[in-house]
């Protein structure tokens, strides 16, 4: 497994690379929810390249961009395991040299959910993502579902700017609690870890009542929340009810394909999750394709 740091190493690498490219991007931490794009990229691709980048412009001023879990030697070591071909692990620096005033902005789908609650996050998502696929030049790029809003906006980046590359959604990989994988988890204390399950079980009671053919937002919110409240240490961020392909909230009922996604606090810990309904989707993948929109 070659690791590289430098733009030059990287694109003499990518040179050098034969067959199918798959990228699979992640600012590292690297957890099973990291490790299952790494094998769907495996599957589908000649060679998989990995990205281990802590994005400074996705992280908002009041955001933990300083104390976000890095662990570069333990990354590098699961990626070895996973025969992956190339690491690129740039510097700030690197990707954001002196002089740099170019972004990526994706207007309407980046706006509501994580967009509203921290300005300027997509910005830096997509203007990451941009150079990456151009550093790389991958045939497939892999992005979790439990950044739903994240693979929504990505895709329409992909589509809109006429990039070659084919996005593939994986499915949220959990703990046994249900509890989305993800590498801020570490900062939760026992009991925090511990109540953070409610979130996938209200998710699964807003699943449950939608089965029983609740379509009222306004109901399923509050079939969330009772659930939510059953945990006193949770503090709900929001809630958001929305149509799965443009993301703009449902105001009472509708038979779209709706993206569920709840934040909550933790101890200043924010926990993300999401579902989709109807529950036969575990992805956005192939439902873009099928309603023609984004
Ligand atoms: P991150 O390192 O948090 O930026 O995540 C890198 C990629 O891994 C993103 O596409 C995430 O959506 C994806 N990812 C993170 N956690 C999970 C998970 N639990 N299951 C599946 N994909 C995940």
């Amino acid at each position: 497994m070659d690791v590289v740091d430098t733009i030059d190493a990287l694109r003499q690498a990518r040179q050098q690379m034969k067959g199918t490219v798959g990228l699979v991007p992640t600012m590292g931490a690297l957890h099973d929810g990291h490790l299952a794009l790494v094998r769907q990229a495996k599957a589908e691709n000649d060679v998989v390249i990995v990205s281990i980048f802590v994005n400074p412009t996705q992280f908002n001023p009041n955001e933990d961009l300083s104390k976000y879990p890095r662990d570069i030697p333990h990354d590098l070591e699961l990626l070895r395991q996973e025969d992956v071909d190339l690491v690129f692990t740039p510097t700030p620096e690197l990707i954001y040299p002196e002089g740099f005033q170019t972004w990526v902005n994706v207007e309407q789908v980046s706006q509501g959910l994580e967009g509203e609650r921290r300005p300027g996050h997509f910005r830096g998502v997509t203007t990451v993502v941009a150079k990456l696929f151009n550093l790389t030049q991958p045939k497939r790029a892999y992005f979790g579902q439990k950044d739903a809003q994240q693979a929504v906006v990505i895709k329409r980046m992909t589509r809109d700017l006429n990039f070659p590359i084919v996005i593939r959604i994986c499915p949220t990989v959990r703990e046994p609690d249900g509890l989305a994988m993800s590498s801020r988890n570490v900062y939760l204390n026992p009991e925090h870890r511990a109540a953070a399950a409610v979130i996938r079980r209200a998710l699964l009671a807003a699943s449950s009542a939608y089965e029983n053919g609740e379509r009222n937002a306004d109901d399923i919110r509050i079939v969330i929340e009772h659930v939510l409240e059953t945990e006193p240490l949770v503090e709900v961020d929001y809630i958001s009810i929305a149509n799965a392909v443009t993301l703009h909230e449902i105001e009472i009922q509708t038979d779209d394909p709706l993206l569920i996604s709840l934040v909550v606090n933790m101890g200043g810990t924010h926990l993300l999750d999401n579902i989709l309904l109807p529950a036969a989707h575990n992805t956005i993948d192939g439902l873009t394709d099928t309603l023609g929109g984004a």
